[in-house]
């Protein structure tokens, strides 16, 4: 068992033909985050004795033919998706000794599969960030070169699965946080149509953006997490019915069309970034895909819009962390000072920043100029999105503009470091499906390192991506995601 190569899909066969057990496979990956995991920092806690037990009880179901798709299979978990009795902080001094007390509905889906819980990860406080440097514990590194952060905010997840510590994780992405540490870590990151997978356990970053997704080392490993999570939700008021589901349709000989935003993906792009993605470009040209240039006019705005409307949801959400109902709780003489001198010692300097950045694009006096304009531009990139989609069925653009970079790089400049979420945030605006695939790689200080490759779908078109991220898997040039240096 090679845990660095291992998929679901080999583990499934291999578990379901009894040449080993779950249990042999938890503890090949509890070896591996013993040996690995001190170089990387990707996991903040494992739960090495509950999974060990949740494997035994996934070897009893094994036994008796009765395994799911991802029974016995060992996950890690991002430590902002409630598991119940467990710690979920968030990233965050102020939850650091916050036990859930009940479980995510993500997390009651793998349960019913006996999926395996190998710990939580690491990311950025509250899910604000690019790099996982503004977690409250300490940076993770990248596998592939452990001077250079993972991406953020799922950075300990895609870290892990990089790594060969977790088969596949979940993570959330409220504008790159599971597609960008993905590309940067050379794995398969999935952000979900909006609405697909319950928030329900979620906490939350930014209600309008926020998805739970899957990361894993292929596009059929994030499927068979997304199969399994997806699906309605009572206890969350933006969960789909089932029907607002589409797929690619009969694609018996059809020419599949992907829209490509030209105009848009060349400022800033670093120029082996752009050629990498070239590439990829013409291999599916190759195979048979007819590759259009598109418009998409409001894009230009996205970055702008996003920092108006993430900072204000955030504002509102963290509202809740107060020092009376959960977590940390800094005594003092006025019920003032308690809320003042909790959120003062409770959050890090960013998760402060967009407090109050949003409080102030919120406030009466500006809320006109600043929030409610970026939600009518919102709507202007969403109908962009909707009527590229008349012509195209997939649309492609990078991921990042950058490969990873150094750690402490854009750690005091923050501009620099939201710009660098230039091609993924504009997909949680319209709240469309995307995954991130690794496709090639770059040369930085001698070190290669992946590059990933965007697709984007209409509204509920997971299916879309998971059939045309597999002919991207096959074009891909240079297959990365099996050799980090660590
Ligand atoms: N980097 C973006 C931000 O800081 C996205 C983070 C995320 O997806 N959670 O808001």
């Amino acid at each position: 068992m090679n845990v660095f190569r291992l998929t679901i899909s080999d583990a499934r066969r291999a578990l379901d033909a009894k040449e080993y057990s779950a249990l042999d496979l938890t503890n090949a990956y509890l070896d591996s985050i013993v040996k690995k995991d001190g170089a990387i920092h990707a996991y903040l806690e494992v739960w090495k004795n509950e999974a060990r037990e949740e494997a035994k009880a996934a070897d009893v179901l094994i036994a008796r033919g009765e395994s799911k798709p991802l029974t016995g299979i060992p996950l890690a978990v991002k430590d902002l998706i409630l598991i119940e009795g467990r710690i979920a902080s968030a990233g965050s001094k102020i939850l650091e000794k916050y036990r859930a007390s009940y479980d995510a509905t993500a997390i009651k889906k793998l349960k019913a599969q006996n999926a395996v819980f190998l710990g939580r990860t690491n990311m950025d406080e509250f899910a604000l960030g690019s790099s996982t440097e503004n977690s409250a514990y300490g940076p993770t590194k990248n596998p592939h070169d452990t001077s250079r952060v993972p991406g953020g905010t799922s950075g300990g997840s895609a870290a892990a699965v990089s790594a060969g510590m977790a088969l596949a994780a979940l993570g959330s992405d409220t504008g790159g946080s599971i597609r960008q540490p993905s590309a940067f870590c050379g794995v398969v990151g999935l952000k979900p149509t909006y609405g697909s997978v319950s928030r329900f356990g979620l906490i939350a970053a930014a209600s309008s953006l926020d998805q739970i997704g899957a990361i894993g080392k292929t596009v059929a490993d994030a499927r068979s997490i997304f199969e399994c999570i997806r699906g309605y939700d009572e206890k969350d008021s933006t969960s789909l019915p089932a029907s607002t589901r589409s797929d690619l349709g009969d694609s018996k000989g059809r020419t599949f069309r992907i829209g490509v935003p030209r105009a848009f993906l060349g400022e800033g792009t670093e120029p082996d970034m752009l050629k990498e993605f070239e590439r990829t470009l013409a291999a599916l040209g190759e195979a048979g895909y007819s590759i259009v240039d598109i418009e998409l006019p409001s894009l230009k705005y996205a970055l702008a819009v996003y920092y108006i409307i993430n900072p204000a949801e955030v504002s509102t959400n963290l509202a809740r962390f107060d020092g009376i109902r959960y977590g940390l709780s800094v005594s003092a003489d006025d019920i003032q000072s308690v809320y003042a001198k909790t959120r003062e010692s409770g959050f890090g300097p960013e998760t402060r920043r967009r407090i109050l950045v949003g409080t102030f694009v919120l406030s009466a006096g500006y809320a006109d100029a600043y929030y409610r304009k970026a939600r009518a531009v919102r709507e202007l990139i969403r109908n962009d999105f909707a009527k590229a989609f008349g012509s195209v069925d997939v649309i492609a653009t990078p991921i990042s503009p950058v490969p990873a970079f150094k750690i402490g790089e854009k750690s005091s400049d923050p501009l620099a470091m939201y710009a660098a979420d230039i091609f993924t945030v504009p997909v949680n605006l319209a709240g469309v499906p995307a995954i991130s695939i690794p496709s090639g790689a770059v040369e930085r200080d001698g070190k290669k390192l992946p590059v990933g490759f965007q697709l984007i779908a209409q509204h509920g078109g997971d299916e879309t991506l998971f059939s045309i991220g597999e002919d991207v898997e096959k074009a891909g040039p240079i297959p990365t995601r099996h050799n980090p240096t660590v």
